[in-house]
């Protein structure tokens, strides 16, 4: 399995199983295998294929991208597996049988880390315009 790195938009919507199911139109298995869409998305994966690259999702929480599935893959132990840490992941139940207290907890720690994300993308922004200016100030 192919893991890579690439950044998955924070989107608050992806919080939502039916959200993420939407984003496997095109998943490449069947309703009757266990890699099926349902699973994906109810795992927390959303959809990030393309036509050189079909299969490939990653996780809305910890931003983990997989491709590689096989048909008797089985989404929670996949992601799990290759997201150790991941919060989402070590839940391996459907949200539909959430307590209310691991709903709250789990959205708060998506709350912490899509502010982190923005804190990060704001710091990077702000440290590059300095920089920027640094230099045209060591000009003169
Ligand atoms: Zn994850």
């Amino acid at each position: 399995m192919i893991v890579n790195s690439q950044p998955v938009h924070s989107n608050l919507n992806y919080f939502d199983q039916q959200q993420r199911r939407e984003t496997f139109k095109k998943w490449v298995f069947k309703e009757n295998q266990p890699c099926n869409a349902d699973k994906m998305a109810e795992a927390g994966f959303i959809f990030t294929g393309s036509l050189r690259d079909p299969d490939s999702a990653a996780c809305f929480f910890c931003n983990k991208h997989l491709d590689g599935w096989e048909a008797a893959d089985d989404p929670w132990k996949e992601h799990l597996n290759h997201a150790k840490e991941c919060d989402f992941a070590k839940m391996q139940v459907a949200q539909d049988n959430w307590t209310l207290a691991q709903w709250l907890d789990l959205h708060y720690k998506y709350q912490q880390i899509v502010i982190d994300k923005m804190y990060q993308e704001k710091r990077n922004a702000v440290t590059k315009m300095f920089n920027k200016l640094k230099r045209r100030a060591d000009i003169y």
